[in-house]
């Protein structure tokens, strides 16, 4: 083949291949390659400027896309130019977006791979390691984000995720227009939540925020209250529902755990029955539900409870929603359920933010949809200590709704 034809199928605008190596054996490819004759525009990588004399050059390889079954790799030549404002820099290369060896469309390629499978996926792949996997993911996606429309925050969500044990948790900063995150941080305290307001966003930013959905959480509504007094803050039901998930545990716990025995045999397994909702179980589920809650009145009166209190965001008019909050707790007495009253004092203490809902309109479920979202991506992606990749990744699911590709052990 000429060099003529390897030029045409590398196809990389501006070069041509020089000289070529063909290993059989190990199925490689190498192709030098430098610039056509009429392509003498360099462009200072440090500022921009344009020049037409080199100062000097140097070769870089790079790793791009396999021909057939040959690892391709390409052998650039690369100038750098005496730039007035950068010293000796090295010139702008389209296809080399990083100083990393590989091309810019191999990068693109393992980023999008990436979308839909896990890091360990892609690195087998493309038999790379998988932390080099992460870094041109990451690299792949902060190019993406470059290139994106920024959409003023109007609703903003604030909820914590826990990430696990090393990194504990983190806050997490949604648009809840744009249906994505937009900032995490190390951390639940007020000081994490303040700093998003002072390093995010601008005075007039912060004026023009209207709303927020939170938990109900002091330490995130006093930074709210500090930095953006004029916006309605809306405690959800999302959070209001986890509360009242906890109290349910907390409820079974100490029916069943501390009684031992054959008790305890019944139980096991069946905390995520007690946490999901009723209409999301299966009649073969329910019945294991009812066969739990013969054996216990306690646990049914804590999973009924729960149920009811759904209905709460059903109501429109605050006057309605206060009276049905009123009945609920009504329920309470007698009961003696601990978790629940502690459940009742909490939704009293901050029952402006709970009857907000009716005077603002929130996007529901938003926060939810984000939290479940980054949740799947910590299940796959194991080991996310870059917040930022992390961040980024959530984004770009909310953008595309990638759905990832769960592959099944065999059985
Ligand atoms: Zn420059």
């Amino acid at each position: 083949m000429r060099d003529n034809d390897f030029t045409k199928i590398l196809g990389w605008p501006g070069y041509r291949v020089y000289q070529s190596e063909i290993d059989e054996k190990g199925k490689t490819l190498r192709l030098w390659v430098r610039r056509k004759r009429g392509n003498r525009k360099l462009i200072c990588s440090g500022c921009g400027r344009k020049f037409t004399d080199a100062h000097d050059y140097r070769e870089r390889e790079v790793r791009d896309l396999p021909w057939g079954e040959y690892r391709t790799t390409v052998v650039i030549e690369v100038y750098r130019v005496c730039c007035p404002n950068c010293g000796v820099k090295v010139e702008k290369v389209p296809q080399l977006p990083s100083k990393a060896p590989f091309s810019k469309r191999f990068e693109e390629a393992v980023g999008g791979a990436c979308e839909s499978a896990s890091v360990r996926q892609v690195a087998r792949q493309f038999k790379l390691a998988a932390s080099t996997v992460r870094a041109i993911d990451l690299r792949y996606l902060e190019r993406w984000k470059v290139t994106r429309r920024k959409i003023p925050l109007k609703e903003m969500g604030v909820d914590e995720i826990y990430l696990g044990k090393t990194m504990k948790f983190i806050t997490v900063v949604s648009n809840l227009e744009s249906t994505e995150p937009v900032w995490f941080g190390q951390d639940r305290k007020q000081e994490t939540l303040d700093e998003f307001f002072q390093t995010q966003l601008s005075a007039m930013q912060r004026k023009r925020l209207e709303s927020v959905c939170v938990d109900m959480w002091q330490p995130f509504t006093n930074s709210i209250q500090q930095w953006a007094g004029n916006c309605q803050i809306v405690y959800d039901k999302f959070h209001v529902l986890q509360h009242a998930n906890r109290a349910i545990d907390e409820v079974r716990r100490a029916e069943f755990f501390r009684k031992g025995g054959s008790m305890r045999g019944v139980v096991k397994g069946k905390r995520w029955l007690l946490l999901t909702r009723w209409v999301n179980l299966d009649s073969k589920k329910r019945q294991q539900l009812n066969e739990l809650f013969a054996l216990n009145r306690r646990v049914m009166k804590a999973y009924l409870l729960k149920e009811s209190l759904e209905r709460l965001w059903t109501y429109r008019y605050e006057g309605a929603m206060l009276r049905y909050l009123q009945s609920w707790i009504d329920q309470l007495r007698w009961q003696r359920l601990v978790p629940f009253q502690n459940l009742a004092r909490m939704l009293l203490d901050h029952l402006d933010g709970i009857l907000n809902y009716c005077r603002t309109k929130v996007r529901f479920g938003v926060v939810e949809a984000i939290n479940s979202n980054i949740k799947s991506l910590l299940r796959r992606g194991r080991g996310y200590k870059n917040l930022r990749y992390l961040l980024l990744k959530a984004q770009r699911m909310a953008a595309t709704k990638t759905e990832f590709i769960v592959l099944k052990k065999a059985a």
